[in-house]
């Protein structure tokens, strides 16, 4: 049998091979082999430069120059001290060109290096500047800057936008990840051992080609320069100091100017000589970064650093918390958080706005925590919340756990998540899936282990299910990120192992920030008003003053239906007449039972029909509310004002009911829940039955549809376990038979009702003796062993004189589910078990759905034990059509009298609460 494999299924213990190392000449003989040729030439260079300004005689010792000759093209090298880096350095340009993209994480610290100083040479070439990269944007804007800084750039400008130099930096030293600093002291490096080329300071961090470049290149760059206006670009200021609020800022960005000077006077300095850049945030094609300058003692440090290779730092400055938080990696001093900067399809400076609102959603609670990536997929920050339980993928709304779990890896610059899904046999003789995940760090360390026992029929929903079960540890895990890692275990949930604690760390916060230099109140301060809004749960009182208005239309939604709400949140302060919306949403559809809105907005939604109206106050949830609102100036004025609360507006539109009902009404006519009531009044008529008990009534759909018809009933009465059920029930029945007038009421000879509160596998005196019980389409809703123990209790003690059961067959879902595009995709391979296989219950609060063959052994052998006669039937579909009925039923009758004293002594009673009942006389 052939299996659908929804997702790469990986060995558990991922052995990762090494891969060969490849330097740059290698690449191009694996390529061309003996049609690559290299000729090394000496040459003696002494220019002079044409910056004005700078005016040096060097003679230099003895140099290289290479060329490589290739079948489509030649290319020469730079200069060198030494043959055999510049024919690595054409190799490398060679590459480039042909666009061949070797693996390169791989290499030995001794091989990165050399790849290193190739590839600085060949960035500051003149075939790169004529050529579309980033850098040589950088390198082309900053020939507008005046004295020594013409053409010169920031060195962290190379460390950063060019993605070869910066996977090399972290084959050096992987710490290049978590420290902004490091890459640029590995590039001065490299510099000097470029014998003058390039130009770089002992004092500063710039860098700087040692000869001009040709006048013409440079006048063809600043003619396309000139055609470019002045932009402004929205951007915002994020203090070192947590006192000073997060706010917006503008940068003017003239085209004869190089936008990095502009962030540099806006940090407060002169020219961005210091200037160092965060890697890029949000998602992988992102421009957006932090910019902020390099503190003074690091480039002593650094001076010092190149003449002893010590690793170690230490710095002045106060460490940002917020700007390191956002990025993972260590920053010092105030920093911009903006989207500006050269990319590689276009000449043009490229810009986008960055907003308060953008700070807020990819940092902090929002963009980095699994509530919060939920949150934003579902564009409802002051609403959704991550759901507690998968079940089922109809069900869900918003991003899917699994890429849920994805994009949270990608933040954290963790590995893909590993997935292995293994079938296991478990209550019925399908298979069944179960799924394992692991969390890998960059460097392939197991981190966590997640491992629940649930199994799914679906490959997909196991692993949807497993992410889930990890994201939810997750969140509370960024709830207690203040508690000790020791203290951690008893947050562990039992499926969750975790093997790594010191990388997980690093998730959370920047490692040396909670190790090293941060005063740890600031931290604390930041991370209280983060756990204070996250742990946030409705105290008793959370929901002031609710009003809900319109009339009850009596549909409600229930556990497992789908709301659909449109909602409004504004800001207001007590006592004054101000109201700032804050977010809008129409349409907002969520499943009920699982956590999937914030716990008041259920319980408001719950108490509500369609059509009505809803209006309360709750407390405020700072974080959520600035990256919802779009004017954050004026939500922080609000806010000071301190008597401010959150007002929620929220209107019930429908209720789409759960999958099963939905398919019931959609697919048969009369539905199928019709045609239960049909054959339950065709056994009463038959029987002249005139005492009706219903075992798990549920919200009383049959009870009520009974009195439609005109039977011989005069008692009837409905037991379930739930509360909510029954008070529907007695909601419906209540104002059916308060019409006195109703024609249909009229016709029935019924005298009682009564709805009792109580498991149905527990038995009550009361009870006993019935003409006939129902027990439709409940028994699927108990643990099998709760079914059973209902059979055996239902005959022995109940002992009604006949017993309707029905459930549903689980083999006529092949049909029902038969437009269900994974069964497409089963394709020719598909055989009938198979299909069947991948069928999903009817409905999720379905504990089993049995087969025909297992439904009859379970009512034959319990009608053997006591003496009722059984009769096989059902409803939806034919008996004599393959797969039989959609719902099969079990007629039970009792041909023995029973005696007065059925009920032996001794045996517990059961004493079932009257929740409703009625009675003709009154
Ligand atoms: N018979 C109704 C409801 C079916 S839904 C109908 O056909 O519309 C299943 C119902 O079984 C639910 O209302 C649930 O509360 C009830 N139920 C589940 N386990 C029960 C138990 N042990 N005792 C009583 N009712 C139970
Ligand atoms: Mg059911």
């Amino acid at each position: 049998m052939s299996f659908l494999m929804e997702t790469k299924i990986e060995d558990c213990r991922r052995v990762v091979p090494k891969k060969p190392t490849l330097t740059p000449k290698a690449i191009i003989h694996q390529n061309f082999g003996t049609k690559a040729s290299y000729t090394v030439e000496e040459v003696k260079e002494s220019r002079q430069t044409e910056c004005p300004g700078l005016s040096i005689q060097k003679k230099g010792p003895c140099l290289y120059r290479c060329t490589l000759q290739l079948p489509e093209l030649s290319v020469v090298s730079g200069t060198f001290s030494k043959k055999k880096d510049a024919e690595q350095c054409a190799a490398e340009m060679a590459i480039e060109k042909l666009g061949i993209h070797p693996v390169t994480d791989e290499f030995t610290p001794e091989e990165a290096w050399g790849s290193l100083v190739a590839r600085v040479s060949y960035i500051f070439s003149e075939n790169f500047l004529s050529s579309l990269h980033p850098l040589s944007g950088h390198i082309g804007a900053a020939l507008w800057r005046k004295g020594d800084l013409c053409g010169s750039i920031p060195i962290s400008v190379v460390a950063v936008y060019d993605a070869k130099i910066s996977s090399l930096c972290k084959c050096i030293n992987p710490e290049v990840e978590s420290n902004p600093f490091l890459a640029p002291s590995y590039i001065t490096r490299a510099i000097t051992e470029l014998s003058g080329s390039l130009v770089t300071s002992e004092q500063h961090l710039w860098i700087r080609k040692q000869n001009p470049y040709p006048q013409d290149i440079i006048e063809t760059l600043k003619e396309q320069n000139d055609l470019q206006e002045c932009i402004q670009v929205a951007a915002v200021r994020i203090p070192s100091s947590v006192e000073e609020s997060v706010e917006a800022v503008t940068l003017h960005i003239s085209s004869k100017e190089y936008y990095l000077d502009i962030i540099a006077n806006e940090l407060g300095f002169e020219d961005a000589v210091n200037v160092l850049i965060s890697r890029n945030l949000g998602r992988a094609s992102s421009e957006t970064r932090l910019f902020f300058a390099a503190p003074k003692s690091y480039l002593m440090d650094q001076y010092f650093k190149l003449l002893n290779r010590k690793e170690t730092y230490h710095f002045e400055g106060s460490p940002n918390v917020r700007a390191s938080y956002l990025s993972g990696q260590d920053i010092i001093g105030d920093a911009i958080l903006a989207s500006v900067g050269y990319t590689w399809r276009s000449r043009d400076l490229f810009n986008e706005d960055v907003t308060v609102q953008s700070y807020y959603r990819c940092g902090m609670l929002v963009g980095k925590t699994p509530g919060g990536i939920y949150k934003l997929s579902r564009e409802a920050m002051l609403t959704a919340e991550l759901p507690s339980r998968f079940t089922t993928r109809a069900n869900w709304r918003g991003t899917l756990p699994r890429d849920i779990l994805l994009t949270f890896c990608r933040q954290h610059h963790l590995s893909e998540p590993v997935f292995s899904t293994t079938p296991s046999n478990a209550v019925s003789e399908s298979e069944m899936f179960k799924c394992e995940l692991k969390l890998l760090s960059k460097r392939e360390d197991l981190i966590i282990k997640c491992s629940p026992e649930d199994s799914f029929k679906k490959q997909n929903d196991a692993i949807q299910n497993a992410s889930l079960k990890l994201l939810s540890w997750l969140n509370k895990y960024f709830k207690n990120i203040l508690v000790p890692s020791e203290k951690l275990d008893e947050t562990t949930d039992f499926d969750i192992q975790i093997y790594s604690r010191n990388t997980f760390q690093g998730i959370s916060a920047c490692q040396s920030l909670r190790t090293g230099q941060l005063n740890a109140i600031e931290l604390d301060k930041i991370l209280e008003s983060i756990c204070a809004n996250a742990s946030y749960t409705m105290p008793e009182n959370g929901v002031c003053s609710l009003k809900i208005g319109g009339p009850d239309s009596g549909v409600c939604p229930c556990n497992g239906s789908l709301p659909c709400i449109s909602y409004s949140v504004s800001l207001t302060v007590e006592g004054e007449n101000i109201k700032e919306m804050i977010e809008v949403c129409n349409d907002f559809e969520f499943e009920v039972g699982v956590g999937a809105v914030i716990s008041y907005v259920e319980e408001v939604v719950m108490q509500m029909s369609v059509g009505q109206s809803a209006y309360f106050t709750t407390k405020l949830l700072p974080d959520f509310i600035f990256a919802s609102a779009d004017d954050s100036a004026k939500i922080m004025s609000l806010l000071s004002s301190k008597k401010c609360c959150m007002e929620y507006e929220i209107r019930l539109t429908k209720v789409a009911e759960p999958l099963e009902d939905r398919m019931e009404q959609a697919l048969f006519s009369p539905s199928l829940s019709k045609q239960r009531v049909e054959f339950a009044v065709r056994c009463i008529l038959e029987s002249h039955a005139t005492t009706l008990l219903d075992f798990g009534c549920g919200s009383g759909s049959l009870l009520e549809a009974l009195l439609n018809y005109s039977t011989s009933l005069e008692k009837i009465v409905g037991v379930d376990v739930s509360q909510k059920g029954l008070i529907r029930a007695a909601k419906v029945l209540n104002s059916k038979l308060a019409i006195s007038s109703d024609a249909a009421v009229k016709q029935t000879n019924v005298k009682s009702v009564i709805l009792y509160e109580g498991s149905i596998t527990k038995f009550g005196s009361r009870l006993h003796g019935f003409d006939i019980g129902t027990c439709l389409e409940v028994i699927e809703h108990m643990d099998e062993d709760q079914a059973c123990l209902f059979g055996d209790v239902a005959l022995s003690y109940f002992c009604p004189r006949i017993l309707v059961v029905s459930t549903p067959n689980f083999e006529y879902n092949v049909v029902l589910q038969k437009s269900n595009a994974t069964h497409l995709e089963l394709g020719d391979e598909s055989d009938e078990k198979s299909l069947l296989q991948s069928c999903k219950f009817r409905n999720h609060d379905h504990k089993f759905e049995w087969t025909r063959e297992q439904f009859e052994q379970w009512a034959s052998d319990l009608g053997a034990r006591h003496d009722y006669k059984v009769e096989f039937s059902g409803v939806g579909g034919s008996a004599d059509v393959e797969p039989g009925f959609a719902s099969q039923i079990a007629v039970f009758r009792r041909e023995w009298t029973l005696e007065d004293n059925m009920v032996k002594e001794g045996d517990i009673e059961y004493d079932y609460n009257v929740v409703w009942e009625w009675n003709s006389e009154n």
